[in-house]
């Protein structure tokens, strides 16, 4: 079984509406370029992290089945964020998408020590910052019970339990019923 985990974000309104709009529409363009949705985790609401004044994001994570390498499918997630008219600016900064690859099976991948394979995209499996962040564990956890961390070799119920404190995440669904 493929375990193949993408993670979306949004925090800015897009073309298709409002971010819960926009990860919907993600989700079509996704399955649209050969990244299939096995199943994917409920929105969830979280603060923005490191904590400031920009709107709440929106998160969900993906379970996918695809052909596509592992650079491949970066580059083809970018080419989705760009189409939905995502501009880069500094790390951390607000947006219209963001499609980060989690994990692709037990692929670990690190930035490239040969200077002649350093014009590759940057792109570090597992993703060197999910372990820390709340909004990709918990929604991660809704979708898939047994997984382990490839580098860290820990458990995604392990990871949750270490999460650092204070990272404000609600489901959509929750948030709206206090609203
Ligand atoms: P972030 O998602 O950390 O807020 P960006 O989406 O702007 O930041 O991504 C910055 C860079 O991170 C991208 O240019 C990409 O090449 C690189 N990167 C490295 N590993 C990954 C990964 N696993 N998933 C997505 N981007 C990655
Ligand atoms: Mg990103």
């Amino acid at each position: 079984m493929s375990l193949i985990f993408v993670a979306l974000g949004a925090n800015l309104p897009s073309r298709f509406g409002a971010p819960h709009e926009t990860l919907a529409a993600a989700k079509d363009a996704m399955a649209g370029h050969g990244i299939h949705i096995k199943k994917s985790s409920e929105t969830f609401l979280t603060a923005p992290v490191p904590l400031s004044d920009q709107p709440w994001y929106h998160n969900a994570v993906v379970h996918v089945e695809t052909e596509l390498s592992p650079f491949r499918l970066l580059e083809v997630l970018q080419d989705i964020e760009n189409d939905f008219g995502r501009v880069r600016t500094v790390r951390n900064a607000p947006r219209i998408l963001d499609l980060d690859l989690i994990a692709y099976n037990d692929v670990i991948l690190d930035k490239p020590a040969l200077p002649e394979l350093q014009s590759l995209p940057e792109l570090i499996v597992p993703h060197p910052r999910m372990h820390e962040r709340a909004f990709v564990l918990l929604p991660m956890q809704e979708i898939i019970k047994d997984w382990t961390h490839p580098v860290l070799n820990r458990s995604l119920s392990d990871l949750v339990a270490l999460l650092p404190s204070g990272q404000a995440v609600q489901r959509l669904e929750e948030a709206e019923e206090v609203a």
